[in-house]
């Protein structure tokens, strides 16, 4: 057996980017190399050598036997689950382009390139594989464009109105801090390489809370657990921040020199005392004014924002609210502050890749779908649509063209996703690697490489970290890169214009030459495929928010209240801050929550997780139900249903029995599974309803309430 190693990068929807050690194998110099294994290494500082079992498991999704290796199109059958690939046959290349690109012109010439809609998102966050070559296209043929805000929009939106995104606190600084935030994420399923910085941090004394409605591990380990009701933790962010302006426990000095808007989120705060937010969070007084205590005499102290807090109705708000928390308490650079202290968001902003000047194309104004309203997008027909906020229906889409994403398991109100995508007067082409579940409703399925197997340029935005990864091995059977299918549609379409760059070589080139690299930085880019930030480069140290670098706003400060945010989230009814209330009714009075879990990535790895998923339930919800654990259920709201068994378990219960136990009056059932994970092929987006936040248009699945029953 010949074997040799190769380096890599993961440029999965997943916060840090691990750099990667890849051993190939293969029997004969004459066989195709296989992947033998995929480790970390220790390029990236951040990783260091560690990474998820999925991606280590990596070889098992390019040589799956679910691997989708050939064009394969719809020759009968109904559109729908079970249809792939029996109502399939093979195809080759030359044809399945000349289809694809058939029906698109033909779509277009007759009904305008607003009845094509692109539908992508976060299967690769690599600048090859997604934003240039498809945007191009796109663009040139006046498609529709998606407004691609599932995750991190509500957030974003929030971070850039406060400090125009600047990098936060490096996690590597945490180990710093005396205290550690952790509010809305779970490393242990999600951003792995916290755990570890985490485990430093309180080796070396810090403290840790957790806010998150449901006991996690990391939950159970922390000096204080705060597991407010879903959708409240911006009520819990301003009561605190009231608290600090009551109690006079503001730093009065930095808010004068680094922020505006201090007193219009006083007034705000004022509305919210400890009492009021703990009746409507569920967290006792005494728990509320810990916190406050807690994070008063720390110093410094470091908030961790997940991506949990804000898919809701009060997502962007509580963002923002917890965001300013750092801010108002002096928990950057001052008194209370300095390294390790702060708060942490994305990171995207450190190393970012502008993707804009090597598109080819100027930015169009067609109309604007949200991707949470996919569904009700691909429903609505020739006699015209109800007006949905956020997004424009007219005209109907006649052509679908699905790549990096699965939007029949993704997607929020699943079951107008299902039937949109049912219909046998759409023409829907789905790119995909394996068998999702979105393939079933195609007319025409073409092989997609995965990311070791093309090359990839990423940064990360957990961490301050670029990569630049080559492909390890051939494209498995006839699959094809992202770039070479988006560069040949263009060719086919007769939408290729002088100068355009159609290899990925040369566009990483031109993508890295654009993101003004130091020379050391690019010598490092070049020899291990992976650079730090400059500043790391020049210090050996993480850059300090507040010291090295600023808010990326106009003036250089934050702004509490920033007026475009208010505007904003006035456009649907509340000004920013202003709490929305909680949607459950007498009818549907449970909280589902669906977090994601460490087996998948969204609902990449899928195929790979084998059995029925169960809804988990507090006991007490399921006793007043007459429910047991095992029991068959059903999850009911009026969007659909879900058919499962049902686990219970309480955080007062050792073991498995506690394990990321939700609070009582809250169920969940995990984001990303696919149809063969539920009894009826319904998901936790059956459920899910497709409203928007209040920042961001950003998606509210934790606003979903529902019913359970014995089935
Ligand atoms: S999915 Fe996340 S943890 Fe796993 S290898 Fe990729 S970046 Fe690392």
């Amino acid at each position: 057996m010949e074997t040799k190693n190769l380096p890599s990068a993961c440029p999965l929807d997943c916060p840090d980017h691990c750099s990667l050690d890849v051993t190939l194998e293969r029997e004969a110099p004459t066989a195709p190399w296989r992947v033998a294994t995929v480790d970390g290494d220790e390029r990236n500082p951040l990783t260091a050598g560690a990474i998820c079992g999925k991606v280590r498991a990596m070889g098992t999704r390019v040589h799956s036997t679910e691997r989708i290796t050939t064009p394969m199109r719809r020759v009968g059958g109904t559109k729908g689950p079970g249809s792939y690939p029996g109502d399939f046959e093979p195809m080759t290349w030359d044809a399945a382009l000349e289809l694809a690109a058939g029906r698109l012109a033909e779509v277009h010439r007759e009904h305008g390139g607003e009845a094509i809609l692109p539908v992508s998102y976060g299967g690769s966050n690599g600048a090859l594989t997604d934003g240039v070559f498809d945007e191009r296209l796109w663009r040139r043929l006046g498609a529709a464009r998606l407004a691609r805000t599932l995750c991190a929009a509500p957030g974003g939106a929030a971070a850039a109105g406060l400090v125009g995104k600047m990098p936060g606190v490096h996690l590597v600084d945490y180990q710093h801090a005396q205290l550690i935030v952790l509010w809305g994420v779970n490393p242990k399923e999600s951003g792995m390489h916290l755990v570890q910085v985490l485990k430093r941090a309180v080796a070396a004394g810090a403290k840790t809370i957790v806010v998150d409605p449901r006991a996690t591990s990391i939950a159970r380990a922390a000096d204080l657990h705060i597991a407010p009701r879903p959708g409240t933790d911006l009520c819990l962010a301003l009561a605190l921040i009231g608290c600090f302006f009551e109690r006079d426990w503001v730093d009065a000095d930095f808010l004068e020199q680094h922020t505006t808007g201090a007193e219009q989120l006083r007034k705000k705060a004022r509305d919210w005392s400890l009492q009021r937010a703990s009746a409507e969070t569920g967290v006792p007084v005494a728990d509320l004014e810990r916190f406050a205590e807690l994070f008063h005499a720390a110093e410094p102290a470091v908030v961790r924002l997940g991506w949990g807090v804000e898919r809701n109705r009060n997502g962007g708000s509580a963002c923002a609210a917890i965001l300013a928390l750092p801010l108002v308490a002096g928990k950057f650079n001052g008194p209370r502050g300095g390294r390790g202290g702060g708060f942490t968001a994305s990171m995207s902003r450190a190393l970012p890749i502008d993707r804009e000047p090597a598109i080819g194309a100027a930015p169009v104004a067609t109309r604007e779908v949200n991707i949470n309203h996919v569904g009700p997008a691909l429903c609505a027909g020739d006699d015209g649509a109800q007006p949905i906020f956020g997004s424009d229906l007219t005209p109907p889409v006649r052509a679908a063209f699905v790549y990096n994403c699965n939007p029949a398991s993704t997607l929020p109100n699943q079951a107008a996703v299902h039937r949109g995508l049912a219909r046998a007067d759409l023409f829907t082409v789905v790119s995909e690697q394996v068998a999702t579940d979105t393939c079933h409703f195609a007319d025409l399925v073409l092989p997609a490489t995965t990311f070791l197997e093309h090359a990839e340029l990423s940064s990360a935005y957990g961490t301050t970290y670029l990569t630049l990864a080559r492909p390890a091995l051939d494209p498995q059977g006839e699959a094809r890169p992202n770039a070479v299918l988006f560069t040949e549609l263009i060719r086919r379409l007769g939408l290729e214009q002088p100068g355009d760059l159609t290899s990925d070589s040369a566009l990483a080139e031109q993508l890295i030459a654009g993101m003004d690299l130091g020379a050391d930085q690019r010598r490092e880019l070049d020899e291990t495929g992976g650079c730090r930030s400059a500043h790391e480069h020049a210090t050996g140290q993480p850059a300090v928010p507040f010291v090295d670098h600023f808010p990326l706003t106009t003036d250089g400060r934050a702004h509490l209240f920033p007026p475009a945010l208010d505007a904003e989230a006035r456009a649907s009814g509340f000004g920013l801050y202003d709490y929305r209330p909680d949607p459950a009714s007498e009818r549907h009075p449970l909280t589902l929550l669906s977090p994601a879990i460490g087996r998948l990535t969204s609902s990449t790895f899928g195929e790979s997780l084998e059995g029925q998923i169960p809804l988990v339930m507090h006991p007490e919800d399921a006793a007043r139900r007459g429910l047991s654990g095992g029991d068959a259920v059903r999850i009911f709201n009026d969007l659909g249903e879900v058919h499962t068994i049902l686990e219970l378990r309480s955080a007062g219960l050792p073991g498995a029995a506690g394990r990321d136990a939700p609070r009582p009056g809250t169920c969940v059932l995990p984001k990303g599974l696919w149809g063969r994970h539920t009894q009826n092929g319904q998901t936790s987006n059956a459920l899910c309803p497709d409203g928007l936040s209040d920042l961001g248009a950003g998606s509210t699945f934790n606003d979903a309430r529902v019913e359970v029953e014995a089935l």
